[in-house]
Formats: C-alpha cells, sequence, structure tokens
C-alpha cells in the first residue's frame, strides 16, 4: 500500500494536494483509494475500490474540498491482509476516546489474529476484515493517554511490519514498526509538514524531503510543532523487496536510492552468473534497472527486446489467475531486436514463473537464438507477512522447485538468481530477506491466520 498525510499551518487544498501525491504512489496499490480531510470540526471521507483517477473523480474531490482544511491523509490499497472488499478500503475511522481517529496502514501486523480475538472477547465489535482495524481499537482502548502515548503503547502490542499514518481533528501522526519494515518519510513544505510512503509523493505535495522516520518512532505535528518519542528501540532490517522491485526506481529509501541499488544488483548479477550472449533484454518496467546494470558489466548492448503496452497496469494485483493470463498478453510483446540474437534476459523476480515461461516463449516465437534468464533477486521461497503479496507459499514456484526444474520449466536455455550476499551489497545496509531465506525479522502469524481474520 502507499500512505500519506499533510498537516498545514493555515488552510490549503488538503484533497488536492493528497490528489497529486496519491498519484505518485498508485505503483503501491491499484485495488480501492482513499482520503480524509479535516478543517478541525468537519472530519470527511472518501474512499472506494479503484484507481486513484477513477475513486477521486473532480465531483469527489470537490466534496471534500473544505476550504479553511488544514489535515488530512490518503490510502493506496494493495490487498495482503483482509480481501478486496470496498468496506477494507482506507482510511479507516472510529470514534474513541481520542475523537475522530482516521488511519491509513501500509503492511501487516503478525500478531492481528489473537489481539482481535482478545478484544472481541472483550467485547469490542469489527466493521471490516483488515488488520488494520486492530490498531484502532487498541487505540480506542487507550483512551486515557495521548494519542501519541497511545499509538507508542500500541506499537508495543504490535508485531510485525508497518508504516501507520493516524490522524484526529487537529494531530498528525507518523509511526514505523521497529525493523523499518515498509519505508515512510517526512518532507517540510512552506505550508508545514508532510509524511508519504515515498519521496516522490512529497514533491507532488510541494514539500522537500526532510529525512525517514525512524525503525520504532513516533513522529507527531500538533500546533505546528514536530515532535518525536522512540517507542521501540531500532533494530534496522527494512524489506530488501523494496528496492528490488516495489518502489519507485526514483525513490531514496533510508539512504539508499532504488534505481541505483537495481543497477548495482544486475552489476552484482553479471559477476556472479555472466552469459554468453548477443545482447541484454529488460522485462519492462521491473527489470530495468537490473538489465542497465548486468549490460554495464558485461559490456553486452541493451535492447529493448519487449514492448510494454503503458495501458496494461501491474499484472500480479489481479487476484484470479485467469485474469493474470489474459493481462500478461496484454501488456508485453517481442520487438525484432532479439530476431537471430542469443538474449540474455533480465527481470527482478520470479514468484509463480506464469509470466517469465510466456515471455521465453514470446522471445523464441520471435526468433531469438537462445534465452539465458537472469533474476536480480533469490529464489523467492517463502510467503511474506509483511505487507507484500508475494503469493501463497503453494503459489511459489521457487518453494518446491530446484533452479533446473525451474529452468526447464519456464524453457530458457540457462537460467540463474543473485544471491542474498549480492542483494544485500547492492543495498548496501541490513535488510529483510525473510521470503528468500525464512529468516523473519519481525514475528510470523499463527498458521492459518489470514484466512481467520475474514
Ligand atoms: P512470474 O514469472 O513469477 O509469473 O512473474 C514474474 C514477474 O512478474 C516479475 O517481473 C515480477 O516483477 C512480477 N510479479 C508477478 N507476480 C508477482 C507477485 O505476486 N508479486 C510481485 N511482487 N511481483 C510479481
Ligand atoms: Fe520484503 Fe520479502 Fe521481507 Fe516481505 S519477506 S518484507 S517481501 S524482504
Ligand atoms: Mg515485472
Amino acid at each position: 500500500c502507499g500512505i500519506l498525510g499533510l498537516w498545514s499551518e493555515g488552510p490549503v487544498d488538503v484533497a488536492g494536494l493528497l490528489h497529486l501525491g496519491l498519484l505518485a504512489l498508485q505503483h503501491r496499490g491499484q485495488e480501492a483509494a482513499g482520503m480524509a480531510v479535516t478543517d478541525g470540526k468537519e472530519f470527511l471521507v472518501e474512499k472506494d475500490l479503484g484507481l486513484v483517477n477513477q475513486v477521486f473523480t473532480e465531483e469527489r474531490l470537490g466534496k471534500l474540498r473544505l476550504p479553511e482544511a488544514r489535515l488530512g491523509l490518503a490510502h493506496t490499497r494493495y490487498s495482503t491482509t483482509g480481501s478486496n472488499l470496498r468496506i477494507n478500503a482506507q482510511p479507516l475511522t472510529a470514534r474513541t476516546a481520542h475523537g475522530v481517529l482516521a488511519i491509513a496502514h501500509n503492511g501487516n501486523f503478525t500478531n492481528a489474529k489473537p489481539l482481535r480475538d482478545r478484544l472481541l472477547r472483550e467485547g469490542a465489535t469489527f466493521q471490516s476484515t483488515s488488520d488494520t482495524e486492530v490498531m484502532l481499537l487498541l487505540l480506542a482502548r487507550l483512551g486515557h493517554l495521548s494519542l501519541p502515548e497511545a499509538a507508542a503503547q500500541a506499537m508495543r502490542l504490535l508485531q510485525g511490519g508497518y508504516s501507520i499514518l493516524l490522524m484526529d481533528r487537529k494531530t498528525l501522526l507518523a509511526l514505523r514498526d521497529p525493523h523499518g519494515v515498509r519505508p515512510l518519510v517526512l518532507g517540510r513544505a512552506p505550508w508545514g509538514f508532510a509524511f508519504a510512503s515515498e519521496p516522490p509523493a512529497l514533491l507532488l505535495m510541494g514539500a522537500e524531503y526532510v529525512r525517514d522516520v525512524r525503525p520504532g518512532e513516533v513522529v507527531w505535528v500538533e500546533e505546528g510543532r514536530l515532535q518525536s518519542l522512540q517507542a521501540l528501540p531500532p533494530e534496522p532490517t527494512p524489506c530488501a523487496f523494496e528496492w528490488i522491485y516495489f518502489a519507485r526506481p526514483d525513490s531514496v529509501l533510508d539512504g539508499a536510492e532504488a534505481y541505483e541499488a537495481r543497477v548495482r544488483m544486475g552489476m552484482e548479477l553479471f559477476r556472479e552468473a555472466p552469459a554468453e550472449a548477443d545482447l541484454v533484454v529488460p522485462v519492462p518496467d521491473s527489470g530495468i534497472g537490473a538489465a542497465v546494470g548486468y549490460a554495464k558489466a558485461s559490456g553486452l548492448p541493451l535492447e529493448f527486446g519487449l514492448y510494454k503496452n503503458p495501458y496494461a497496469g501491474r499484472t500480479f494485483i489481479q487476484p484470479t489467475q485467469e485474469l493474470r493470463d489474459l493481462k500478461t498478453r496484454l501488456k508485453l510483446s517481442p520487438t525484432g531486436a532479439v530476431r537471430g540474437k542469443r538474449v540474455v534476459l533480465v527481470d527482478d523476480s520470479i514468484v509463480r514463473g506464469t509470466t517469465s515461461r510466456r515471455i521465453v516463449r514470446m522471445l523464441k516465437e520471435a526468433g531469438a537464438l537462445e534465452v539465458h534468464f537472469r533474476v536480480s533477486s533469490p529464489p523467492i521461497r517463502f510467503p511474506c507477512y509483511y505487507g507484500i503479496d508475494t503469493a501463497a507459499r503453494k503459489e511459489l514456484i521457487a518453494a518446491e522447485k530446484s533452479v533446473e526444474e525451474i529452468r526447464a520449466y519456464i524453457g530458457a536455455d540457462s537460467l540463474a538468481f543473485l544471491s542474498e550476499e549480492g542483494v544485500r551489497r547492492a543495498i548496501g545496509r541490513p535488510v529483510c530477506l525473510a521470503c528468500f531465506n525464512g529468516r523473519y525479522p519481525a514475528g510470523v502469524p499463527e498458521e492459518g491466520e489470514k484466512l481467520a481474520l475474514e
């Protein structure tokens, strides 16, 4: 998911600014979009299933345009926990002892189920199947504390990877789990402060990047003052997949630029797995950075052997296999660059293997003599419990198959994955690699938790 929020000293077009920022975070979730806006008295929420520009028509934005608005937050949804239902679209709101609260959440709580069961036993009621609501209910229970203190206390009860924005009628809060699994950055604008999942969203809101929210930190803006408390000691292991694939290439997260990291992954990949070939072809768009690096390190020419239809969207968001199949064909087609050539095909990851198999076949049909598949991350063998929907374990091709078996399945002449060490070196800091090695830094849920929640 993508989250963003702003606090302004005086009245600004909060809805308009959030709309621009949301467009910069569209890649983080395409299932639903929403925003909450307040002028200190009225508290308005609009959200729905769909892309940002489908949900926020001029008419709908108009409904949120309070003339004295100074505070708001927004969300783009990518469903992990909780089904793709309208009721699970965010921001979620609740009337609590803290007044009206709105929350926007990126990530997952791994202990949402036991916390939810406890709250239910104590008489709480839930409106959605999303784990985000657990946070709201915890805050409601902590009504005797100030909102930042209640947020810090809730963080001590929650496990998992999460970045959260929270607002009441006058305060905007940002929190990041102690492992800093999901990104969150702080910006300063002439009118006040902004937070966003990734820096490009700040820029669109007219804010300048100041710093990343620290792992385990609660930052809030109250009456124009930026304040902070460290709820939990930081143990940073941000998600490697943000740099491998998920984040925008122009994002700098925790000090490391996604594009540069991807190029370095490609260079490492060539060092680990060179290939006898004529040219390097990226799988657009996610393989471009790594392909650039592979071409750089190998000295082979980089060619656009695949055309990506820019209007097709990201396929993996589609929940059923049939839709995914259709959309791959809609999305990619080979160009003449590969005819009569030995191709190094570079992509960021293999999840189910179905797209990769289809691409290899397409290139061969277009006249490629050989296809050497190079992947700029290790085989994904384990599910993510921290907010990236890399599919259930049984769907992961690398969970059961060896590299040679995957090569045979996708029909490539050779196949190699980047090592964990290569990923770590390219990103240049300790990171979560749990979907590759099964070592989960922020806890794992009980068996069947996601099903039980729904
Ligand atoms: P596959 O061959 O595994 O079907 O597809 C691999 C390609 O699709 C890669 O380019 C990867 O970026 C993208 N992809 C496919 N499915 C998923 C998914 O479930 N999650 C993520 N993060 N990426 C996916
Ligand atoms: Fe990222 Fe994988 Fe860790 Fe999930 S398990 S947070 S996708 S590195
Ligand atoms: Mg891709």
